[in-house]
Formats: C-alpha cells, sequence, structure tokens
C-alpha cells in the first residue's frame, strides 16, 4: 500500500480519531494559554509603565516644593544673623524674612524660635503664640547637632491650627557657633493629600511618603491613623531603602493586600515615596478575559474531545459489524461451520505451506444416501441430521490447526496440515465413528442410521491443491462406488504430476479396494 493510501486507511481507526481528537483541542489550548500568559505580561508591563510615570509628576512635585521651602529657609537664617534685620521694626522684618512664595498656598507657616522654643516671629500667627516649643523633635536636633541641615520632622498635630502637619526646619547658629534656634516652615499634611487626590488612584491602591527612618508622613488614601507610624522594621521598606528606586510585589503588613510597588527616593532628601497598585486590579481586565477565553475553550475541548469519542465509537462499531459481515461471509448459517468460500482459502494457504517433510492430508466427508432422509422425514429433519453431523464430526477433530468444513449440502471436508496418510485414516475412523453416533430421536433416526463415505488424500509439497481436492474427490466416488460408508485414499498427490494418474485408491480397514 502507498505511503499515502496507508496514512488514509489510518485515520480511519478510532483511535487515530480520538487522538487527534484530543491533541487538536490540546494544542488550541496550549496556544491559548501561552497568549493569556503573554497579555498578563502585557498588563503588568503596562501597570508598572502608569506607576513609574505618576511616581515621577508626584516626586517632582514634592522635591520642587521642598527645594522652595528649603530655599525660603536658609534666607531665613542667614538674614537673620544679619544686625540690620534684627534691629528693625517687625513688620519689616516679616517682609525681609519671610518669603512669600514658601507660604503661598496657606499650607503652612514660616517661623523662626530662640534657643528655648519660643517663637520670635511667625508667618501668620503672633509672636510668642503656643508658647515653648522646645519639645518638639525639629527643636532637639538641632540643638543637639549643629550639622543636622535640612531636618524634616515626623508628622504631628498643631498646636496652632490642629491639623496635621510636618516640619522643615534648618539650625540658626550664633556667631560663636553656639546654638541660636530654629528656622522653620511648616506643612500642612492636606498639601499631600491634596496633590495625591488628583492623582486619582485605582480601588485598593496607595501611595506611601516615607521618612528614611520607617516614620510614615502621609499614606493615601488617607487615614489618620498612618500618621506618624513607624514601618521602619519591615522587609519591604528596608529593601526600598537599600535599593532607593525599583518594583517589586509584597502583602502590605497594613491590609493584607497583595501590591505591585513602584518607588523612588525623592530627590536626594531622606524621603521616599511609594505606588503599590494591587495586583488584584492589575490583573481585573485580564481576569475576566482569562475566564471568558478559558471557558470558551474547555467547552469546545470538551466538544471536540466528546465528537472525537462519538466518532471513534462509530468507527469500533463499523468495524464490528464488518468484522461480523465478514465471518459471515466465511461461515455456513446452518450448521455454523466454515463454509466453501473459507475451505477453498484455507486449503490454498494449507497447501502453500505444505512441505516435502510435512504432507497435508484431505478428507471429503459425504453423507450416504442423504436424499433418502430428506424424501423419508421431510427437508428439516434432514437439516437437523447435518447440524448433528456437524456437532459430532467437529467433536472427532482434536488439532486446533485441523479445519472442518461444510462444503456443499451434505458434504464436509477436514484439512490436516502435516497429516500422513495414516494420520488421516485416523481421523477418517473418527469421523466414521462420529457420523454414527448421529441420532434424530423425534424422528426416529437411530444412532448408527447416517453413515459417510470419505475421500482421503495426501499432498506433499507446495501449491498442489487443486490435484489435492481432485484426489480426495475422486477417492470419495470410489468410496461411493465401493458401497459407502467407508474411506478410500489416494496414495499420493502432487502438484508437478496429472492429475488422476498418480492415483491408486486402497481400501481402509472398513473399505474395499478400488481403482480409478
Ligand atoms: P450419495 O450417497 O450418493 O451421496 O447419495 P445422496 O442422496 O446423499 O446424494 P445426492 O447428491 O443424490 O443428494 C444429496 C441430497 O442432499 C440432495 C438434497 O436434497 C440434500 N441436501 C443438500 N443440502 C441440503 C440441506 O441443506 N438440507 C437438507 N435437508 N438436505 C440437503
Ligand atoms: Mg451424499
Ligand atoms: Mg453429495
Amino acid at each position: 500500500m502507498s505511503l499515502p493510501r496507508r496514512f488514509l486507511a489510518g485515520l480511519q481507526t478510532a483511535q487515530v480519531w480520538i487522538v487527534l481528537g484530543v491533541l487538536a483541542p490540546l494544542g488550541m489550548l496550549l496556544v491559548s494559554g501561552f497568549m493569556l500568559y503573554d497579555l498578563r505580561r502585557d498588563m503588568w508591563a503596562r501597570a508598572d509603565e502608569a506607576s513609574r510615570s505618576l511616581l515621577q509628576v508626584i516626586e517632582t512635585d514634592i522635591a520642587r516644593n521642598v527645594a522652595v521651602t528649603d530655599l525660603a529657609l536658609r534666607g531665613m537664617v542667614e538674614k537673620v544673623q544679619s544686625p540690620l534685620v534684627a534691629a528693625a521694626p517687625e513688620a519689616l522684618r516679616r517682609l525681609v524674612l519671610f518669603d512669600p512664595v514658601a507660604t503661598a498656598d496657606g499650607a503652612g507657616v514660616l517661623v523662626l524660635f530662640d534657643e528655648h522654643g519660643y517663637g520670635i516671629l511667625n508667618s501668620r500667627y503672633p509672636s510668642g503664640a503656643g508658647g515653648s516649643f522646645a519639645d518638639r523633635d525639629y527643636f532637639q536636633v538641632h540643638r543637639l547637632n549643629p550639622e543636622a541641615g535640612l531636618y524634616i520632622s515626623k508628622p504631628f498635630e498643631s498646636r496652632m491650627s490642629g491639623a496635621y502637619t510636618v516640619a522643615f526646619s534648618r539650625r540658626i547658629s550664633k556667631p560663636d557657633g553656639s546654638f541660636g534656634g530654629v528656622a522653620v516652615a511648616t506643612l500642612r499634611l492636606s498639601h499631600f493629600t491634596r496633590l495625591l487626590a488628583r492623582v486619582g488612584l485605582e480601588r485598593g491602591s496607595s501611595i506611601n511618603l516615607i521618612r528614611q527612618d520607617g516614620i510614615q508622613i502621609v499614606r493615601f488614601p488617607y487615614d489618620v491613623r498612618d500618621v506618624g507610624t513607624d514601618i521602619g522594621g519591615t522587609s519591604s521598606l528596608r529593601r526600598v531603602i537599600a535599593e532607593r528606586q525599583g518594583r517589586f510585589t509584597a502583602r502590605a503588613h497594613r491590609d493584607g493586600v497583595l501590591r505591585r510597588y513602584t518607588f523612588t527616593q525623592v530627590g536626594d532628601l531622606p524621603l521616599f515615596l511609594s505606588i503599590g497598585i494591587s495586583t488584584e486590579e492589575i490583573e481585573a481586565g485580564w481576569r475576566a478575559k482569562a475566564v471568558m477565553i478559558g471557558v470558551t475553550l474547555l467547552a469546545l475541548f470538551g466538544l471536540a474531545v466528546l465528537l472525537a469519542l462519538l466518532c471513534g465509537r462509530e468507527l469500533r462499531r463499523r468495524s464490528a459489524v464488518e468484522a461480523e459481515l465478514a465471518r459471515l461471509s466465511l461461515t455456513d448459517g446452518l450448521t455454523g461451520l466454515p463454509n466453501r468460500r473459507r475451505f477453498d482459502e484455507a486449503l490454498r494457504r494449507a497447501a502453500e505451506d505444505a512441505r516435502d517433510d510435512r504432507p497435508l492430508a484431505l478428507l471429503i466427508v459425504d453423507a450416504d444416501h442423504f436424499k433418502r432422509f430428506n424424501d423419508r422425514h421431510g427437508h428439516a429433519v434432514g437439516d437437523e441430521i447435518l447440524r448433528g453431523l456437524a456437532q459430532h464430526l467437529t467433536a472427532a477433530i482434536h488439532r486446533p490447526h485441523d479445519l472442518l468444513c461444510r462444503i456443499g449440502g451434505e458434504e464436509f471436508a477436514v484439512i490436516l496440515p502435516e497429516t500422513d496418510a495414516e494420520g488421516a485414516a485416523r481421523v477418517a475412523e473418527r469421523l466414521h465413528a462420529a457420523a454414527a453416533a448421529v441420532s434424530v430421536g423425534p424422528a426416529g433416526i437411530p444412532a448408527g442410521a447416517v453413515t459417510v463415505s470419505i475421500g482421503l488424500a495426501v499432498a506433499v509439497g507446495p501449491r498442489a491443491q487443486a490435484e489435492l481436492y481432485r484426489a480426495a474427490d475422486a477417492a470419495l466416488y470410489a468410496a461411493k462406488n465401493a458401497g459407502r460408508d467407508r474411506t478410500c485414499r489416494a496414495e499420493s498427490c502432487r502438484a508437478d504430476t496429472r492429475p488422476a494418474a498418480h492415483l491408486r485408491l486402497v481400501a481402509t480397514a472398513s473399505g474395499t479396494a478400488a481403482a480409478p
């Protein structure tokens, strides 16, 4: 069979259909899985990019505000030490010392404290208001450390306004270097929350402004409980401080939400800004698509597998029907024995396989005077006798490779591979006995009433089936002529000799000799 034909024939087997029916949708599932995975990666990349840009905008804004505030503080520190300024009236000193840009949005005040923590000049409130502020961290830091530079305080509740505030401060040193007070610029946390609110964060996401030591200045969405909390011990913050800029995914200590954090240091200040986008939010759109595609694909997969299984079952049913038809075409309907077609095929094969040292024997068995049974008892009883004969003859055949067939109306044949004349004669004897055992009680046919005549021939060497058959048939004819109920045998039968010419029939134990 050519390759394409073999391929097409292969396609018709149930297994191939089932395998294809499973493999094809499986491939589809794999490709779609990869596409979904890719889509998910895209979503994450886009979320990272969006966070990065947002972070940059906020960071720039805060860094610029702090820079402006610091400029104002530096100006205050520088000018307050001038004797000219010290001598000027308060209104003038305010004008000189307080840069209006630093307090332009009204979210903070500028204050000058003396070395005892009393406000000596305030951009909004009267001098000395609120008493001493020496307890504030910004005051203590500068008093103890001349090198503190710009200090960003912990967030606190303002004594003056009651609002949560953060202070930026610088030390004022006297000419001899000793502590002379503090210049402070305060900024209400609401300044940050307004800024962050404008960003429009997704649900479940957050922005944090944290001091380098882990003190949280403000968190958005705003909750007063977050103000000033110390998260310095968390591994996430340690990572932020160590890396200064980057991103990672972690579960938040505060609310247990898994977030994608993008973080950066604010300028070169000891401040860090981070945006945490809830991973649920990042994947929400993707998940909806994935579920839709996944469910559709699984349904298609199931359908394809079901179709493949149904197809496979149908093919299996068809092959079973074909096999049964093939079996029936080779089987005799009345007796269930192999029929003439099967016999011809089996004899051809057996003859092909026959070797000089392995002779092939053939027996043709014909019921004697069978017509009489039919005439006397009716055709149905004749059928009953034939079935009985088939049964008894089958029982007389013992070797698995011996084959009994019904090759005509009341005619049977037995192929005996690797059997010589003596062996075949012994089988023939058993067949006579088997026929004699047939009886049909209801019809009054007793055992011994049915007899058979048998023609026996043996072929030596391959491809002699036609001669073998003719020889056995002639031997049967001789047996009939010799008086029936006996076996006659052809002595030998070869493919290279003319039919019948070599035949020499001899009598068996129960028969008489006859010549062709
Ligand atoms: P002989 O001893 O010479 O073989 O005589 P015979 O009557 O057996 O042979 P003959 O060839 O004259 O007749 C065979 C008979 O077998 C004829 C037919 O009615 C009968 N027969 C053939 N096939 C069937 C069958 O399937 N059922 C029945 N009941 N009878 C059949
Ligand atoms: Mg007959
Ligand atoms: Mg006959």
